[in-house]
């Protein structure tokens, strides 16, 4: 099994499947450990991965090891990527250099609201921060059902299971517990006296919705299917709302936040007395603060808490605009039509701004409408400047050039 040959033999990755969960099914297939499957039958990129912690794959593999796994298995290449880390940025978190923590913190967590209302941020100094991801080595977690169900055979692990993002397994709706493993394979529970735990349902809604986004690239909310990016970017900002010390905002949402801690039957923000980001808390209080969250989402979809955030519209079922931002790498999702938005939205510059924020289409829309007397590149230049100052993405807006080019 060298060169670049196409392997005979090899399992089809699993939708939200790891990528270190389908390389150990891959190195079983052949009777390999994963590491004899990756340190010597990927030609070259066996080399780059020199010393890596062979877990640290989940997370960035080295460039040239997924096209060598692409040309042996015949996975897509954008395929393998969404089994990484890395192959979600923008989508589940902007960047994954850390040392963008303050404005990554702002653009991701900051912009928007969902119970509390707009520009209600505290200013955070965060020098170094990623969304999602704590600075201590991936988890790894499994459901017990699911290696009940797999019987002695190598189990499927989703990404979502090494990163704080889901408490529990979509399928069963139990507790995802800390496991010992080798590669992301089952050895044994931590925790030898462990017994299966079904998960809040409301937990177990929060979690389909995250794994049905990273499955799929879409999530269905009450008010309509959303880009995965728009619900993971809602769920770390009501995360970080529900761990919003009560003393700094208004009595009325301050008896909303109440009100969803009690749902739970735990005091705010589970006791915590510092703030620290969502990412730096430890596990069992990230926990508290994702069922929290999920208990938030229940309260706002059933109208018990009114929700005054930008982002509240997708948790009630009723017309409102598009929430669009953009194609993630591997699946091309139809923006919804824009127009009806559009025009029901001419009557507020400010509410189409809003939205162009946010929706690639309205975007366009609202620069060409700007500039359609425009006479030459400058006056463009500045207008298109001057969208971006109000918030709009500059990869939303065409350059002059770009718009002819696409007529
Ligand atoms: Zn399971």
């Amino acid at each position: 099994m060298t060169g670049a040959a196409r392997w005979p033999l090899h399992p089809q990755p699993e939708a939200g499947e790891a990528l270190s969960s389908w390389l150990i099914r891959v190195a079983d297939a052949y009777g390999m450990t994963p590491g004899q499957l990756v340190r010597h039958n990927l030609g070259p990129a066996s080399f780059e991965l020199g010393d890596q912690n062979l877990s640290d794959l989940d997370m960035e593999p080295p460039p040239g090891m997924l096209e060598a796994l692409h040309e042996r298995t015949g996975v897509p290449r954008d395929q393998l990527a969404s089994m990484t880390i890395a192959g979600w940025v923008p989508w589940l978190l902007d960047t994954l250099d850390p040392t963008q923590g303050t404005a990554a913190f702002e653009t991701y967590v900051q912009q928007d609201s969902v119970i509390l209302p707009p520009g209600r941020a505290i200013k955070r100094d965060l020098p170094i921060w990623r969304a999602w991801l704590p600075d201590r080595p991936m988890m790894r977690r499994a459901c017990p059902r699911c290696i009940d169900d797999a019987d002695g055979e190598s189990a499927v692990f989703a990404l979502a299971s090494r990163i704080p993002l889901t408490i529990g397994c979509p399928k069963h709706g139990y507790r995802l517990e800390a496991m010992f493993g080798s590669l992301g394979a089952f050895i044994a529970w931590e925790d030898k006296d462990m017994v299966p735990t079904p998960t809040d349902p409301r937990v177990t809604a929060m979690d389909r919705r995250t794994h049905e986004g990273l499955a799929t690239g879409t999530v269905s909310l009450p008010g309509r299917a959303v880009h995965v990016g728009a619900w993971l970017r809602l769920l770390r900002t009501l995360l970080d709302e529900v761990n919003t010390p009560t003393s700094t905002v208004r009595p009325s949402y301050r008896s909303n936040l109440q009100l969803v801690w009690q749902t739970i039957g735990r005091s705010p923000r589970a006791g915590q007395i510092r703030w620290r980001p969502y990412e730096c808390l430890d596990w069992p209080a990230q926990q508290a603060m994702l069922h929290a969250a999920a208990a938030a989402v229940d309260l706002i979809e059933t109208g018990r808490i009114p929700a005054a955030g930008t982002l509240a519209p997708l948790l009630h079922a009723q017309q409102h605009p598009a929430v669009y931002d953009g194609d993630p790498p591997h699946h091309r999702i139809d923006p919804a039509p824009a127009t009806t938005v559009w025009q029901a939205a001419m009557t507020s510059i400010r509410d189409v701004i809003g939205i162009a924020r946010q929706d690639a289409g309205t975007a366009r829309q609202l620069l060409s409408l700007l500039t359609c007397y425009t006479p030459n590149e400058l006056a463009y230049s500045r207008i298109r400047g001057e969208l971006i100052e109000t918030g709009i993405p500059s990869e939303l807006l065409p350059t002059r050039d770009q718009a002819a080019r696409s007529g």
